[in-house]
């Protein structure tokens, strides 16, 4: 039996096989043919493009009906790529003229293609290089008789092993294929973590060698709370393993029988306890859990795996959607947060040096005003139908703000005039993630209605500390009195102006804060929705004063465990822990 310890990214306990997923990239040697081979090599083509043929048309089949019209057509452009007679007509005739074998040639073309691609001044064709490639890999696996590696393949439930996942990778994946995921790289709140969290399956990041270590078949033990993989368990670490996944099981039990309770202190004091959602179809598991309304939509996911950009009406119906599900609860939709370590294939955003400090969230937005304002109409003429709620990722400060709000005034000013109804006082809120948000909060808080604080980047960017790299994951903590202070004055910021503070981040969502971030005033908790029925556990169980206590003394230690050790211990007391 092997052990791996990682990053705990997603709690719980997951038993079973292991899949390795890699992206597959074909190494293809150069191997000529004799002549009479030709006919054979033209023929095996062939059979692969049919076969390739087919499984798009059966995928696009199971798309439609598992998620839906618009989704199943990306796989057109697919299609198109395959049916494209320029690639196949030159892969013939370069066969012929070379004798080299198909793949070989076919993988050469295709290349060429891409490159010249790339160069051209033409968002569409370079829109096309990830369809190309895409339909590439799959001809050249029928081709080399190969099995496919694709998530909608699976025929029974893997525990997912990789060394990175993207957003869309993840946003692609079926919960009921996948009971687990393990990667050599990654943070806490890298969006695998968080992707794993809106799954409701456990995950461990930032294994590093992972990938080296497991070989598809190997039956795995994740624990997901601690940063464990067993690889091939003895029977005694499985047997002691399936006791504590029936414990684990009944303690969410006992908290889900809380989950239509409010959150409310043993002296009174209410507050609000909102999910974070990715996808709409996160709804029911939301409502599950008793989440007050969605605190963070994080729209981005809404831009990926597929070919174009979302039209105005397709924002608008999925906000429409999302805001009469959760009536009368209110849902943040959140705009655009491209960037960072969420990637979209078909936007033209160049690879850079830093990501995370670089065009990113509200700056590209605001260098593309035409897809901004397409989101923000959607969000208004959404904001009729229910609680709609709007904010900005990434301001850095009150000249974005305002640069932001200017476009969403012209926005109401166009659908104003054309008789469109929208919420005249939609309430608008900047999310605090970047430390300079943070120290000119009395600044931004005149022109907004909330402050939502994103941990997940104000902590990245307070410690410098990459959030998704798991060499300095030990330096990324909630606890740090840098970040313990900076929550608190952003709070007493935003209450001397009069405006509702929330906080949207995982650390909203981390039972070992919640006594510390009530204490300090926060307004509103919002996170990933397994997480509710527990922290409202938390919150049922202290009075308003004790919280503020525990509150002070964390902020008076000078380091994270220090706060981590006294929280822990105050826990204990107030059994809420055991
Ligand atoms: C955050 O940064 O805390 C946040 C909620 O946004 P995201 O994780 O999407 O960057
Ligand atoms: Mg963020």
């Amino acid at each position: 039996m092997l052990q791996l310890k990682g990053i705990p990214a997603s709690g719980g306990i997951a038993m079973g096989p292991a899949y390795l997923w890699t992206k597959e990239e074909f190494v293809i040697p150069k191997q000529g043919i004799a002549d009479e081979q030709i006919a054979v090599q033209i023929q095996l083509f062939e059979e692969a493009l049919i076969k390739t043929r087919r499984e798009i048309l059966d995928l696009q089949k199971k798309i439609a009906n598992d998620m839906g019209q618009t989704e199943a057509e990306i796989f057109d452009a697919h299609l198109l790529v395959l049916e494209d007679r320029t690639i196949i007509e030159e892969v013939i005739s370069r066969l012929k003229k070379e004798k080299l074998i198909a793949a070989y040639i076919f993988q050469d073309v295709l290349k060429k293609y891409v490159q010249v691609f790339l160069k051209i001044e033409d968002e569409y064709l370079k829109e096309r290089v990830s369809d190309i490639n895409d339909v590439g890999r799959r001809v050249l696996r029928n081709l080399l008789g190969k099995s496919a590696k694709h998530f909608e393949d699976f025929q029974e439930k893997m525990i997912l092993v990789s060394h990175d996942l993207s957003p869309s990778d993840t946003a692609s994946m079926h919960k009921k294929d996948i009971m687990a995921f393990v990667t050599n790289i990654g943070g806490k709140t890298s969006h695998t973590a968080i992707m794993a969290k809106s799954m409701e399956i456990p995950a461990v990041v930032g294994l590093e060698l992972a990938t080296f270590k497991i070989k598809t078949g190997d039956i795995l033990i994740v624990d997901g709370a601690n940063g464990l993989v067993f690889v091939n368990p003895e029977s005694e670490t499985l047997e002691e393993y399936r006791k504590e996944e029936a414990a684990l099981r009944n303690i969410t039990k006992r908290f889900i029988l809380l989950k239509d309770q409010p959150a409310l202190t043993l002296d009174g004091k209410r507050v609000v306890i909102a999910a974070n959602i990715e996808l709409p179809d996160e709804i029911p598991s939301i409502i599950d859990h008793g989440a007050e309304g969605i605190g963070l939509y994080r729209t981005e996911f809404f831009y990926m795996n597929r070919a174009d950009i979302p039209s105005e009406e397709e924002h608008y119906m999925a906000y429409k959607f999302v805001t009469e599900a959760v009536d009368p609860y209110p849902v943040i939709i959140r705009s655009l947060d491209l960037g960072g370590d969420k990637f979209l294939s078909h936007l033209e955003v160049p690879r850079e040096m830093s990501p995370f400090l670089g065009w990113r969230a509200i700056r590209f937005c605001l260098a593309r005003p035409d897809m901004f304002k397409t989101q923000l109409r959607a969000v208004l003429r959404a904001s009729a139908h229910g609680k709609l709620k709007l904010m900005y990722p990434m301001i850095s400060g009150i000249e974005e703000l305002r640069q932001a709000n200017g476009l969403l005034k012209e926005c109401k000013d166009e659908l104003r005039s054309s008789g469109m109804p929208f919420d005249e006082s939609i309430e608008l809120g900047a999310m605090i993630e970047v430390p300079s948000a943070a120290m000119t909060a009395d600044i931004l808080a005149k022109e907004v209605d909330f402050f939502s604080i994103g941990t997940n980047d104000l902590i990245q960017y307070s410690i410098a500390v990459d959030r998704s790299n798991e060499k300095v994951a030990y330096l990324y903590e909630p606890a740090h009195p840098g970040i313990l202070r900076l929550i608190k004055s952003i709070i007493d910021i935003g209450h001397k102006a009069k405006i509702w503070v929330g906080m949207c981040g995982e650390m909203a969502g981390d039972p070992l804060f919640t006594l510390i971030l009530l204490g300090l005033g926060l307004d509103e908790f919002s996170m990933p929705s397994i997480m509710i029925p527990e922290i409202k556990h938390i919150i049922r169980s202290v009075t308003l004063p004790q919280a503020q206590e525990i509150a002070d003394g964390a902020l008076s230690f000078s380091t994270a465990k220090e706060v981590g050790d006294f929280v822990h211990q105050k826990m204990i007391e107030l059994r809420i822990l055991q």
